[in-house]
């Protein structure tokens, strides 16, 4: 198991040390992993002036998959937008072909009162977000900030998705929904757009239903993009598996991700056609506690669950870490993030610590 590691900027390197821990251990237990650090994000343009420097590509793509902590700073938001932090994780992403995104959001049974919404609404929530990665207005070109012929300053961006991007995606939805359905008892798969404004989303809809026909096992539905919005806090149990474009899957997976509880529990793999990943948190680089040992670094860990599950298809060494995480929340630990009012808090490395300790 060839593993980049980027421990990028913020509390990425906290968080990063403690996946680490837990990947060390599973060597330790006779996993042959190899692991090697390159810098992204602000840590790239601090070491080498890009925040995707040519070394840390080469050993991106000579990997079998990449363990990514966050990118992002303030010191970092005046440079010029080719060289933010931001950029270098659109081209990793994009230099990989990672077009895949999945982003599950689950509720541990230990963390219902974390969540915003009453504990009967979230309950028992298992959730997954399959965002394009790829394309969309994000990539679409032309974009810019043009001066009109009556002087007047306009910004503009394209939304743009090819048949092939959007079949490629709808299988792995379509897929997913397939392997869920034992766990759930039916293959459900929501498609969600905005089909009755945007030319774009019109066309993903009408792909999405021609990839349907060859899963007949899935039900599938549609739902306009505001709508998802909002059921996703009326009753989120409804849904099984959401997929949606890049710029949507951007919005509704964050907002799904508060329906757990805390953004520091949630993990996300992005894939290519191989199942070559790269693995990360939901959470940014939380520049507003870096450096202070109060991270949460589960997300991370869980990331290394679903690296485990996805790149190396060994969902038994998946399985024992999400069982550790579940031990050390039944055990009563906690960071700052998901206390309860009254209860003892741990540090990020206490917490690396403990979920190691939980693997044996
Ligand atoms: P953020 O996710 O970094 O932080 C939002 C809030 O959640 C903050 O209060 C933070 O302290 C808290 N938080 C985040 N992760 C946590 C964790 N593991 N444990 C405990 N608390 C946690 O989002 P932001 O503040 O909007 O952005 C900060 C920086 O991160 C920006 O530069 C942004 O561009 C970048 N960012 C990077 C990624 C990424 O690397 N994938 C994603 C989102 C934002």
């Amino acid at each position: 198991m060839k593993i980049a590691v980027l421990p990028g900027d913020g509390i990425g390197p906290e968080i990063v040390a403690q996946a680490v821990k837990v990947l060390e251990a599973l060597r330790g237990d006779g996993l042959k992993i190899e692991m090697e650090y390159a810098h992204l994000g602000g840590a790239g343009y601090d070491a080498a002036g890009d925040p995707f420097p040519p070394a840390t590509e080469k050993l991106a793509l000579a990997a079998d998959a990449v363990l990514l902590g966050a990118v992002g700073g303030y010191q970092y938001d005046t440079l010029p937008r080719p060289m933010r932090p931001e950029q270098g994780l659109l081209r990793i992403r994009k230099g990989l072909g990672l077009f895949a995104n999945l982003r599950p959001a689950l509720v541990y049974p230990e963390l219902v009162h974390a969540s915003s919404l009453k504990p009967e609404l979230v309950s028992g929530l298992d959730i997954m977000i399959l965002r394009e990665l790829t394309g969309d207005i994000y990539f679409g070109q032309p974009r810019g900030i043009r001066t009109m012929d009556n002087g007047e300053r306009q910004g503009f961006d394209t939304m743009l998705y090819s048949e092939s991007e959007i079949r490629r995606v709808a299988h792995v939805g379509f897929q997913i929904a397939l392997k869920r359905a034992g766990k759930n008892g039916q293959g459900k798969l929501c498609s969600v757009d905005k089909a009755n404004v945007l030319d774009t989303s019109m066309f993903w809809r009408e792909i999405v239903t021609e990839v349907a026909k060859e899963y007949p096992a899935v039900a599938l539905s549609h739902m306009y993009v505001d709508n998802a919005a909002m059921q996703l806090v009326r009753a989120p149990k409804q849904f099984d598996v959401i997929l949606t474009g890049n710029i949507f899957g951007d919005i509704l997976s964050d907002e799904a991700s508060m329906l757990t509880g805390s953004i520091g529990m949630l993990p996300s793999a992005s894939l290519d056609a191989h199942n070559k990943g790269l693995y990360e948190p939901c959470h940014g680089s939380a520049p507003d506690i870096a450096g202070k040992d109060i991270a949460n670094p589960l997300a991370t860990i869980l990331s290394v669950a679903m690296m485990m599950r996805y790149t190396f298809a060994r969902v038994d060494i998946a399985q024992r870490i999400e069982t550790a995480v579940r031990k050390t929340l039944q055990q009563g630990l906690r960071t700052a993030d998901i206390a309860e009012a009254g209860m003892q808090k741990i540090g990020c490395a206490a917490m690396g610590d403990a979920v190691v300790k939980a693997l044996s």
